[in-house]
């Protein structure tokens, strides 16, 4: 796999060594990452991600050595690296080089990764299994960074998934309704109407998800941010997720219950591609 990764202001081939033991970041996590894609000579919202690193960073009380713009165009340097339309993952991180308890932010230190990265086919059906691992509350954990340290219950979650036949978890959040799935946003379609779990500061309101409702919303169809039970979810006509790494994808089973993929998730899938080739920067 080719790779690049920008260091301490250098590009360096493939994966340099960064973190020692005594980093903050392998210690007790004072790290946070965003992801975004190239793909077809796009970067759809690429700029969004790279604003989304900078509010994950001061969210853990990290200082940010760079702008959002100079990430956004340190990624575009990456991207050029490869050949036109190679399919890439975009990986900008911060994280604090030290600290007692909290990351020391005078410390932060950025770093970048881009590598080569297939699209998983967008039209890839999965089943989910409803996880018994459920979504931290902003009080419970830093749920208003996309910081590593929320993932490994995210990976608990895709383990027992695996364990039990299925190739994705749905969280719920504390009290019972449904929050996403493991890595990626969650919308149910039922007589027409589109639902998506309202943001409760529980799960990631992934920028796939908020384009995804714009250019729904802007073809006409009414889409609802309200409240999911899973009642709804096993009622619902088509379930479908959305995020950056698979874009929009049908979701075909929930437990022991089997769905197809239908027009609304078509709809959405058509919209994004329209969306990234015409107006993607
Ligand atoms: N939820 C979680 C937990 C995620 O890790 C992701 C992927 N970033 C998403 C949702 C989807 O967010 P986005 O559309 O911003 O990629």
């Amino acid at each position: 796999m080719q790779a690049y990764s920008y260091v301490d202001g250098k590009w360096h081939d493939g994966n340099p060594p960064v973190l020692g033991p005594l980093s903050h970041a392998t210690w007790l996590s004072g790290i946070v990452f965003d992801g975004a894609r190239a793909f077809d000579g796009m970067t759809p919202d690429l700029d969004l991600h790279c604003d989304r690193s900078i509010r994950s960073a001061k969210a853990l009380g990290l200082q940010p050595p760079l702008t959002a713009g100079e990430v956004y165009e340190l990624c575009l340097e990456g991207v050029r690296k490869f050949s036109s339309g190679t399919q890439l993952y975009i990986r900008p991180m911060f994280f604090a080089e030290s600290g007692w308890i909290d990351p020391d932010p005078e410390t932060t230190r950025f770093m970048l990764s881009v590598y080569e990265s297939p699209m998983p086919d967008p039209t890839g059906r999965f089943n989910a299994m409803i996880s018994p691992f459920r979504r931290p509350t902003p009080e419970s954990a830093p749920t208003d960074a996309k910081a590593s340290c929320l993932y490994p219950n995210s990976g608990k979650a895709m383990r027992l998934a695996r364990e039990k036949g299925f190739e994705n978890a749905i969280l719920l959040d504390q009290i019972g309704n449904v929050a996403e799935f493991a890595t990626s946003n969650l919308f149910a379609v039922k007589d027409g109407a589109v639902i998506t779990p309202a943001p409760n500061g529980t799960f990631l309101n992934g920028i796939t998800r908020q384009r995804v409702i714009k250019l729904l919303r802007g073809s006409g169809l009414a889409v609802h941010e309200a409240q999911l039970t899973v009642k709804d979810l096993m009622d619902a006509d088509e379930v479908f997720s959305t995020g950056n790494y698979a874009k929009v994808q049908p979701c075909t089973g929930i437990d022991g219950r089997s769905l197809q993929p239908g027009p609304v998730y078509q709809r959405a899938r058509e919209l994004y591609w329209e969306f990234a080739h015409g107006k993607g920067k």
